[in-house]
């Protein structure tokens, strides 16, 4: 079994880097990678998650523990046993799988967290549309749409619902939708089953900005998206024992 850490550049994780290479049993490679240790937060998680999408993820928080990183400086030894043991348990995340289409290209890839697509400093106009079936008119910043691990990211931030991961959905949430009578939307977070498409379209071809994460992209004739789930694309090790409700609490709930 192979092995690769990508990390923060602080001192407290080149500290934990340093153990780490010291004390786990296998090799010790960035070419194709079994299993890829991720020092640092969330943020540097999921830009682990996009350059090692085959890997397995344990995640070290040097900060606060977050939702991807469930390991501390101080289970550091519980992680380096789980490694070279393989005890670790391994949950399944699902992802965003994205086609977006412009005048002059295709660009497919995945979410982690969520998509977004604004159109700055003007306001976007867009048709949502779900299962070919167009259900509103949009108008306003944009729009985000969240995976249930991305629901307490940016989603959250937007009053949309925190999903428990073991619900194979995704979320639609508004970013500062107009909503007058004659762009009249749901203003509500849509919660959306396993099975259902969103399609995003402009009526003519937009200059438009398209979040994937961490990763953003400038796409001057935009046409449209396509948004489905793809169910257990990323596998992330974690502690026996973890719970969803330990993960929300520790997170966003002081004890
Ligand atoms: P960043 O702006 O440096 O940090 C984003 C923050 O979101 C960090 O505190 C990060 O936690 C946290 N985060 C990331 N994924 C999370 C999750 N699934 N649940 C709870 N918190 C999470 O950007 P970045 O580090 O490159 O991360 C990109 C993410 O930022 C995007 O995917 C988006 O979700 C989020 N974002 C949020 C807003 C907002 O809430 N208004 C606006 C833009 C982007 P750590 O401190 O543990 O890294």
């Amino acid at each position: 079994m192979k092995y690769w850490i990508v990390s923060k550049e602080d001192e407290i994780s080149a500290e934990i880097k340093k153990t780490l290479l010291e004390k786990i049993n296998l090799e010790f490679t960035q070419e194709n990678p079994d299993l890829v240790v991720v020092i640092g937060g969330d943020g540097t998680f999921i830009s682990a998650v996009h350059q090692f999408p085959d890997a397995i993820f344990l995640g070290v928080h040097t900060g606060h523990l977050g939702f991807y990183a469930n390991y501390t400086l101080e289970t550091i030894s519980n992680m380096i046993e789980d490694i070279n043991h393989q005890s670790y348990q391994i949950e399944k995340i699902d992802v965003l799988e994205c086609e977006l289409n412009t005048c002059e290209q295709q660009i497919k890839t995945f979410a982690i967290n969520e998509m977004t697509i604004i159109k700055p400093p003007k306001t976007l106009i867009l048709n949502v549309n779900i299962d070919q079936q167009k259900l509103e008119t949009f108008r306003g910043t944009g729009l985000c749409i969240s995976t249930a691990y991305g629901s307490t990211a940016y989603n959250k931030s937007l009053f949309g619902a925190v999903v428990d991961p073991s619900l194979k959905a995704f979320q639609i949430a508004e970013i500062a939708g107009i909503n007058s009578n004659q762009y009249r939307t749901l203003s509500s977070p849509l919660l959306l089953s396993q099975d259902r498409t969103v399609t995003l379209e402009v009526e003519q071809k937009e200059e438009v900005f398209l979040t994937i994460d961490h990763l953003s992209y400038h796409l001057k004739n935009f046409i449209n998206a396509t948004i489905k789930l793809c169910l257990g694309k990323i596998s992330l090790a974690y502690p026996k024992g973890i719970t969803f409700v330990e993960r929300i609490k520790r997170t966003f709930l002081k004890e």
